[in-house]
């Protein structure tokens, strides 16, 4: 089931659009603010696709946006608009949308597009840089930035991080670790994975000062890459509009 995300401000519109989803199958989720949509982004796994109003009370649609890119980079993700310049279209865009949709919106047209937006998107594709505070890791170029400064990791610690990057603030298994950075057809001791975690804290360790990830020992489990926007036992409610984001321009 495609799960999406619902921006909507204007309780007639959230709703209808909202309950309309569900009938199709959707799963929905309705922020009616611009820091409610990006606690519910930074909450969850993610979403397939958010509908985005971009006229909302709290803070700018289009800065909502480029966080909103930042924190679902796999996500489709459709502007709802009064505005008609093409200025602001361009510059939503810009901002990392996939599409928009002027107001008033007819909801066949609205399911319709959704329909085709996720039939393209298909299976979520892995990104190919992932920005995690300060810490930009680049997968195809297997390269890993600190504010522009490479950190060298060995060719498993990368790996690794990779993988538990894929699903930030997520619990992943020492099985799917060792299946997927070490061999699909594991079934041997699993040490070889804290030592590997322990090199790669100490070397993400090393970077003071800079906003970086960290990795959380889930007992009896695996691990968790925490994102470093998100403050540890804040609980979901943390996300500040404390203005620009540091992602590099
Ligand atoms: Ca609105």
């Amino acid at each position: 089931m495609a799960s999406v995300l619902v921006v909507e401000d204007d309780g007639t519109i959230g709703d209808v659009v909202a309950s309309s989803l569900r009938s199709h199958g959707y799963g929905v989720e309705l922020a009616r603010t611009g820091a409610a949509a990006l606690e519910s982004a930074a909450r969850g796994p993610g979403f397939d696709l958010v509908l985005l109003d971009l006229g909302l009370p709290d803070l700018d649609g289009v800065e909502v946006c480029r966080r909103l890119r930042q924190r679902l980079p796999a996500a489709v993700i459709v502007m709802l608009t009064a505005r008609r310049a093409e200025m602001d279209v361009v510059v939503g865009l810009d901002a990392g949308a996939d599409d928009y949709l002027t107001k008033p919106v007819r909801l066949h047209e609205l399911l319709a597009r959704i329909r085709a937006h996720l039939r393209r998107a298909g299976p979520p594709a892995a990104p190919s840089v992932v920005q995690l505070g300060d810490l930009s890791l680049d997968v195809g170029g297997r390269r890993v930035l600190v504010q522009g400064r490479e950190l060298a990791l060995r060719s498993k610690e990368f790996d690794l991080l990779a993988r538990l990057a894929r699903e930030p603030d997520t619990a992943v298994s020492r099985e799917t670790l060792m299946t997927d950075v070490w061999d699909e057809h594991w079934h041997g001791p699993t040490r070889t994975l804290d030592v590997h975690v322990a090199s790669l804290r100490r070397r993400i360790a090393s970077c003071d000062g800079a906003r970086v990830p960290r990795i959380t020992t889930l007992r009896g489990h695996g691990y968790r890459l925490e994102h470093p926007d998100r403050a540890p036992g804040d609980g979901p409610g943390e996300v500040a509009p404390e203005g620009r984001s540091g992602a590099p321009g």
